[in-house]
């Protein structure tokens, strides 16, 4: 359980962990807090965005669409690597998912496969959507993956968190595939090994 980053907070650990990160718009005021609550954040759900072409996807999670209002993440992940941060506060990223998901992820334990819709996500996780038509043959470039891989860590050391507080929106809900082209387990490994 913690208290949500600061937008200046987020920056720094981001770029204290290495990445490159672009600033979009009126990022910091930009949320869905006036539909529902924020924190406290308990892990970090990652996505793919089904798009194609940095700013076009930037400009979607940024601004969302006619049935999802953005923003749709807190960072859009593109395929050079670029962290572009793209709300502070709720987002609209996991929706809803499985309360035994989310006890294991505030526990840091390996979670269950999820078969229930009866928590709301977008309260309790951070959310990065990544650059990539998730149709299995799209590849995730390896500036993109430790892009992923940094960001992630950069929020788990914020908060004193291990790698099992990032789980993949398919780890949230069976309603999802994302992201698909890599492994969880092996990003958690990733991680894990960034954090020792
Ligand atoms: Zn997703």
């Amino acid at each position: 359980m913690a208290t949500p980053i600061t937008a200046n907070s987020f920056v720094e650990a981001l770029k204290k962990e290495g990445v490159k990160v672009e600033e979009v718009r009126d990022w910091r005021n930009h949320n869905r807090n006036h539909k529902g609550p924020w924190g406290p954040v308990h892990g970090i759900v990652i996505h793919h965005t089904v798009t194609q072409g940095a700013k076009e996807t930037v400009d979607l999670i940024y601004d969302g669409h006619a049935s999802l209002p953005g923003p749709l993440a807190h960072g859009c992940i593109t395929k050079d690597g670029t962290v572009h941060l793209t709300g502070h506060g709720r987002a609209n990223h996991a929706g809803l998912g499985d309360d035994d998901v989310l006890r294991a992820v505030i526990a840091e334990k390996n979670p269950p496969k999820p078969n229930e819709m009866n928590t709301d996500g977008n309260r309790s996780f951070y959310g990065f959507e990544c650059e990539n038509l998730g149709d299995g043959k799209d590849p995730w470039p390896d500036a993109q993956l430790e892009a992923i891989e940094k960001a992630a860590a950069a929020l788990c050391r914020h908060h004193g968190w291990n790698e099992r507080s990032v789980i993949g929106h398919l780890e949230w809900t069976n309603q999802k595939s994302d992201p698909r082209g890599f492994t969880m387990d092996d990003m958690r490994a990733r991680i894990a090994a960034r954090l020792k």
